[in-house]
């Protein structure tokens, strides 16, 4: 059924009510829902105990909550219903747990051959007998749950276990799982490959969350695990909250929460702003900075190793409240672990997105082995977003003739350009986007266009490091800071 306004729930527990909502209801957007959980949790005593949550849903949960779940058989552990038939609707859901299968009964307690009718008396024996054997099922289950370990295949639980472990960056496991537990969903901001992204609150705060595609489990596990990298923290680098997953067999819900800038990827932010001079200087030199963080390694037992993000793009970048920039997705990043001298994951060759792959990516001939191959790849993608943002700089007087928003080779490649097509127009004819005139007439463009060519050069060792951009842009704000403002 199709609504033409939100619809009123019932809003009781933990996670389930927004800031806001009063008396115990909330308001959903246009074709939200309404749902009920039940779940088990177990108390401090360490008892299984079932705790009822409602409240409302964005339309297109897509994922997020899976309103069919109550579906899935046996030994689920929460179970949800939705309805968006009248306001409150879900006061009268009532969703249940399933039965434990009664196989754990021996069958001479079993109540189906029961002769002759002595109902009530082994009615009630055989309920409380079956009550005990789920109490005790649902018991054992939690206990094995929690040894699992690092045993393959593991449940999602214990790879957030393995991942937060040792790595010593973000909150403590517990307090990241409490974290989701306590978040708001309020609405759907961003779809990527690998999941939507929704801004949420946090105990009054803005928070983003990116709730992962169910078949996106090994991305989720990815990005979560470069986030808690030792010293991955930088101002130029999202802000990583908590991870968090959830479910069992079908029933799965991936979440990683973090930093929220209501400006959103650099992609959008440039297809209406326009930049002075210094404002492109500052956002050019933060995304630089951190790329280079990431680029980085720091020696010593707490160091941090060096990260290649492998898809740096606009969209891929977010735009901060001060005008600096944060890279974000790390769903394909690599780690170069010094000690062993290798890249702690086996990566592909020919993974990011296409229009941003580097010539020797397109070719297959990056050497895999190579760390610093998957870094200058990363400084031919940054060498295109530096584009991006100089074709929105306005050289001042007023007049604003800047460039219109364009993604890089839009001229000479389709919207969602092939292998082929990439590799005819970066490897064959070794093209790049054009500078046009103007640039060369103002200092900061004309330095940036500079620097832009060395990043996308042909030949992979010849381009900048990041750290190398980063020095020579800091130089050439001081220097021309009078000029500039
Ligand atoms: P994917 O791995 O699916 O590509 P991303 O992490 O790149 O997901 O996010 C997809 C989009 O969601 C981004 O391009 C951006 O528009 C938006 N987005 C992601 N994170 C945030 C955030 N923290 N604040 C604001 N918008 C965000
Ligand atoms: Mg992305």
């Amino acid at each position: 059924m199709r609504l033409t306004r939100g619809i009123v729930c019932e809003c009781s527990g933990a996670s389930a009510c927004p800031d806001g909502s009063n008396n115990g209801t909330c308001t959903t957007q246009v074709n939200g829902y309404c749902f009920a959980t039940v779940e088990e949790v177990e108390t401090d005593a360490g008892l299984v105990e079932l705790e009822r949550t409602a409240g409302c849903l964005p339309p297109d949960e897509s994922g997020f909550m899976q309103c069919k779940s109550s579906q899935v058989p046996h030994r689920h552990p929460k179970v949800i219903e939705c309805c968006n038939s009248s306001d409150l609707c879900n006061r009268r859901l009532q969703p249940r747990l399933p039965a434990y299968p009664a196989d754990p009964l021996p069958p001479a307690l079993s109540p189906a051959p029961a002769p002759g009718p002595q109902p009530a008396l082994l009615v009630a024996a055989a309920l409380c007998l079956a009550l005990v054997a789920a109490l005790a099922a649902a018991l054992l289950l939690c206990r094995r749950r929690r040894r699992a370990g690092k045993r393959p295949p593991s449940p999602p639980a214990a790879h957030l276990a393995e991942i937060s472990s040792g790595s010593g960056s973000g909150l403590p496991l517990l307090v990241q799982r409490t974290v989701a537990k306590q978040i708001q969903m309020v609405e759907s901001i961003g779809k990527g490959r690998y999941g939507e992204v929704w801004l949420a609150r946090w105990r009054g705060e803005r928070v983003a969350v990116k709730v992962f595609f169910t078949t996106e489990e090994a991305s989720w596990f990815r990005e979560t695990e470069i986030y808690q990298t030792v010293l991955m923290r930088h101002e130029n680098v999202l802000g990583f909250i908590a991870a968090d997953i959830k479910g069992t067999g079908s029933w799965t819900q991936m979440l990683l929460i973090t930093d929220y800038h209501e400006r959103g990827s650099l992609h959008d932010y440039l297809q209406t702003a326009v930049l002075d001079p210094p404002a492109l200087l500052a956002m050019a030199y933060s995304v630089v900075a951190g790329l280079a963080h990431l680029h980085m390694d720091i020696f010593g037992t707490k160091g941090k190793p060096a990260i290649a993000h492998r898809d740096i793009k606009s969209k891929n970048i977010l735009v901060k409240r001060n005008g600096q920039c944060a890279i974000a997705d790390f769903g394909l990043a690599v780690r170069f672990v010094a000690e062993r001298d290798e890249v702690d994951i086996a990566p592909n060759t020919r993974v990011g997105t296409r229009r941003y792959m580097a010539p020797e990516v397109l070719a297959e001939t990056l050497q895999v082995t190579d760390f610093e191959a998957f870094k200058m790849a990363d400084m031919y993608s940054l060498g295109l977003v530096l584009w991006e943002m100089c074709r929105r700089c306005g050289a001042g007087g007023g007049a604003q003739h800047v460039e219109s928003y364009a993604l890089p080779y839009h001229d000479v490649v389709p919207a969602d350009p092939s292998f082929d097509d990439m590799h005819a127009v970066v490897v064959v004819q070794r093209m790049r986007p054009p500078v046009p005139a103007r640039w060369a007439r103002h200092p900061a463009l004309a330095a940036l266009a500079a620097l832009m060519a060395e990043c996308w050069h042909h030949n992979p060792p010849v381009r900048l490091t990041a750290l190398r951009v980063k020095k020579t842009l800091a130089k050439f704000h001081k220097d021309c800071d009078v000029k500039l403002v």
